[in-house]
């Protein structure tokens, strides 16, 4: 039994589903011991039931000033603190940005080992087996915690939430960090306006490459995402054309995306780009040559054109 951290993420004043996986993952390290949320930013004591009902113990908050907007500093001092406090056995983070950037820092200082990027964990008496992809994807290592804290970063939409209980109740404590010598402060957090659904949480990813051929191109590609309630993401390729913005692009060099269904249109499959979604649960993909690399991995294949295909696949899903 053991009692383990898990830092819950709050974007835009609400918390990340991946706070409520890596509680599920922290439920299965602690075997029957304690799981602490912890909540940093502006009005994250209205969330701490939130991640109660989604089997937290217990949560500590922190509505300290200078952790209303994430800074590495300020975050690795806050995190510091709790853990010299508490003394955990385990820490789970979510593979995200904020995750990423943070956990190096944290495992550092603690001179701890790290396991990031998890898509699942075993636990067997004692042991606790992480698995990760390595080589952009294409295996898997599996990591047996065998000393020390068990640290890791777990990829968003890989491991499942506990079913949500709202009768559960937990306590909620409000803690005093002391934060200094931040060397960023956050001013102003201005935030591109993407419409509809978080890109590296979405369950249905529509995404489209150089076969979109435009800007306007991705209209019809966002037309199937809003009907199946879904996320655009695109290709670097298509990114570098400029028919979409960056923070789209999935792959080696943009996001590692683990949808239940991804819709790949005039993508032509580089192994670059195959890296940030091969471990999607389904891919269709839609291509008009029969010989495009995409076809090796999809489940589904539609050799045509995208523009006359998505159309008629968005007219479908309106009629149901
Ligand atoms: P293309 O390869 O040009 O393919 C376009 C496809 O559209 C073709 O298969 C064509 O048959 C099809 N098509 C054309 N018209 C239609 C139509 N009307 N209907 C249906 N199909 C049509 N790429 C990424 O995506 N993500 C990354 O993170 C990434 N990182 C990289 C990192 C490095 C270091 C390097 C060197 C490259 C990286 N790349 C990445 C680039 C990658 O190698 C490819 O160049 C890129 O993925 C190609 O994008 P694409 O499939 O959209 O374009």
């Amino acid at each position: 039994m053991a009692k383990v951290l898990v830092l819950g993420e709050i974007r835009q004043g609400e918390l990340r589903n991946v706070s409520f996986e890596a509680i599920a993952a922290a439920k299965q390290v602690a075997n029957g011991g304690e799981v602490v949320g912890i909540l940093l930013g502006a009005n994250a004591a209205s969330l701490a039931n939130r991640m109660i009902h989604y089997g937290a113990d217990r949560v500590l908050v922190s509505e300290h000033s200078d952790l209303h907007a994430y800074t590495p500093d300020g975050y690795t001092q806050a995190i510091m603190q709790v853990v010299e406090v508490e003394k955990p056995e385990g820490l789970i983070l979510g593979h995200t940005s904020i995750g990423k950037d943070l956990s190096p820092r944290i495992a550092a200082k603690l001179k701890s080992g790290l396991i990031s990027d998890a898509v699942s964990l075993d636990v067997t008496g004692d042991d606790v087996v992480f698995t990760r992809p390595i080589y952009s994807g294409k295996a898997f290592e599996k990591k047996l915690v065998t000393d020390g804290l068990i640290f890791a970063t777990i990829r968003p939409n890989n491991i499942e939430p506990l079913e949500k209980e709202e009768s559960r109740i937990g306590e909620v404590t409000m803690v005093d960090l002391e934060i200094k010598n931040l060397r960023t402060i956050i001013k102003e957090v201005v935030r591109k306006t993407t419409s509809g659904v978080d890109l590296s949480e979405a369950k249905i990813i529509v995404s489209g490459g150089r076969g979109v051929k435009s800007k306007d191109g991705f209209k019809v590609l966002q037309e199937l995402a809003d009907a199946l309630g879904g996320a655009v993401g695109a290709s670097r390729g298509a990114c570098d054309a400029d028919f979409c913005d960056y923070s789209m692009q999935i792959g080696q060099t943009g996001k590692v995306v683990t949808p239940d269904l991804y819709i790949a249109c005039g993508i032509s499959g580089a192994i670059q780009h195959i890296a940030g979604m091969s471990n999607s649960k389904v891919i269709v993909a839609i291509n008009k040559d029969p010989e495009a690399n995409i076809f090796s991995i999809a489940d589904y294949g539609i050799v045509g054109d995208l523009f006359e295909v998505v159309p008629l696949l968005v007219e479908e899903f309106k009629s149901i």
